[in-house]
């Protein structure tokens, strides 16, 4: 399997290369070549393989075994999933009020960021101990992605990770799981600024070709394939445990944010899978807007809300989208973002949006009013917890089933984290509830961290960091 860029100009790189490569050297993402193909028969005979049996099934179509042979695949494979507290690992709740969830959290951070970092913590330094290379791994996150890049990496030897988190806009309990890691090659800063903010040094330190090479620079955000082909396991998982017999859609509700997980499941859907979306978000609303009328705009700025890992400003995930529903495309995709990135806003052409409302078949915007009263709603009919992302693709399920009580419709509603990790979003929506054990050992822990300010030159501090981590280890 080779791996080529959204945008047309780079092609042919190996697994190895698209792990290890951020946004392709022309601007765009990567995607396979080919989405390899599922027939019926296949998936049926699937059904009943636990979800790490599945991950052996789907991961190697994307992964060949010249790169990594099968057997140190299953290892990978193994070890990534082994310090998960459930051996479903992405175990279905199916609530006595019809309600479906799929929980995603039981990684060692408690969101759905973990599967697929727990992979790529693995991949990476089986291809790095091979080759004898260090890399700095450079990450911007609103919440989760962090901690779970961080545990996922954390003590590698020929790993290096610098983390931006955006000060006080993420949960105490997130930047906790940041900020209370002693690892010598974790190294952890605090912006005062959004997420898209503490983006921008990180696109530009990556648009640094020379300081990247020089450096070995590398992306594990949501940008990154390896992620993004991880994350197809779970829908797949999802679909079979719905529907064994194969025979029918089913619906999957997403808490949507920069549409990384809403990619994975539409290439699941490629791949020939019978699943439909509905992207739920928060009044971060640009998905929503973007699906609906075919308008790319980016917002003027993030609302704060009860859900923080949604709360994006640009998707950047939509490219992927587009690029896989207009048949790989590229002259397309490299037209509509180039004026997206010159502008700031572009009209999709038609086709191409109905191409998207054919596969994210409907929208939900959740204000943090409807977060609370929807996680009030299922604790009082279900005694069941959601977080507040979770609590936006219930909210929708919520209002489906009001519009519709006599609907049949096969749904589930992922659940991108624990409530655990949110003990504001439950004290807003007056739900009485004790701290979780694992959290209260957070708050008694030592932290590790540095600051960045308003005024400072974040983008300067950041490639001071990169070069002196990297003349630390010369001199060891
Ligand atoms: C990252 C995240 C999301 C959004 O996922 P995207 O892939 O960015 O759309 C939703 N919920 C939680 C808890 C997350 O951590």
């Amino acid at each position: 399997m080779k791996y080529k860029s959204t945008r047309g100009d780079v092609t042919g790189l190996t697994f190895e290369e698209a792990l290890c490569t951020g946004y392709a050297e022309d601007g765009g993402i990567l995607l396979p070549e080919t989405i390899p193909k599922v027939d019926t028969n296949q998936l049926k005979s699937w059904a009943n393989l636990s979800f790490i049996e599945l991950a052996k099934k789907i991961i190697p179509m994307y992964v060949s075994e010249e790169e990594i042979p099968s057997s140190d695949l299953n290892d990978i494979i193994d070890r990534a999933f082994s310090r998960f507290s459930v051996p479903e690992v992405a175990p279905i709740k199916r609530l006595p009020g019809g309600l479906n969830v799929m929980e995603l959290f039981h990684g060692p951070t408690w969101a759905f960021k973990d599967l697929a970092l727990s992979c790529v913590g693995q991949f990476l330094p089986y291809f790095l101990s091979k080759r004898k290379k260090h890399i700095n791994i450079l990450v911007g996150t609103s919440g989760d992605t962090g901690s779970a890049a961080i545990e996922a990496v954390k003590g590698q030897k020929w790993i290096d990770i610098v983390v931006l988190l955006p000060r006080g806009r993420c949960s105490q309990i997130q930047e906790l799981q940041m900020t209370t890691v002693m690892e010598d090659n974790v190294h952890v800063y605090r912006v005062d600024g959004s997420s898209d903010d503490l983006d921008i040094p990180i696109k530009l330190c990556f648009q640094d070709h020379a300081f990247t090479k020089r450096h070995n620079l590398s992306s594990i955000n949501s940008i990154n394939w390896a992620r993004i082909m991880v994350q197809t396991v779970h829908y797949i998982y999802a679909y079979l445990q719905i529907c064994p017999s194969c025979d029918s859609v089913v619906q999957i509700v997403i808490p949507t944010g920069a549409c990384g997980n809403v990619t994975s499941g539409i290439v699941a859907k490629a791949m020939g899978v019978p699943i439909e979306f509905v992207c739920a978000v928060t009044q971060n609303d640009v998905v929503v807007r973007t699906v609906q009328t075919g308008k790319y705009t980016i917002a003027d700025h993030v609302i704060q809300t009860l859900a923080p890992a949604m709360d994006i400003q640009i998707p950047y995930n939509m490219e992927r989208i587009w690029y896989i529903l207009n048949g790989g495309n590229t002259d397309v995709i490299k037209k509509l973002m180039t004026e997206f990135e010159e502008t700031g806003s572009v009209a999709v052409p038609n086709d191409l949006t109905e191409a998207v409302q054919k596969v994210i078949v409907d929208t939900f915007v959740a204000s943090d009013d409807v977060i609370r009263r929807t996680i009030k709603r299922t604790w009082d009919s279900d005694q069941y917890l959601l977080c507040p992302h979770t609590a936006v693709g219930v909210g929708y399920h919520y209002q489906q089933v009001e519009k519709n009580p006599g609907d049949t419709k096969q749904r589930v509603v992922i659940a991108t984290a624990s409530v655990i990790k949110f003990e504001e979003a439950l004290q807003s929506a007056a739900i009485p509830y004790t701290r979780d054990p694992r959290v209260a050992k957070l708050f008694e822990s030592k932290q590790k961290y540095k600051d960045m300010e308003k005024d400072d030159n974040w983008l300067e501090m950041l490639k001071e960091k990169i070069e002196d981590i990297d003349k630390g280890r010369q001199t060891e």
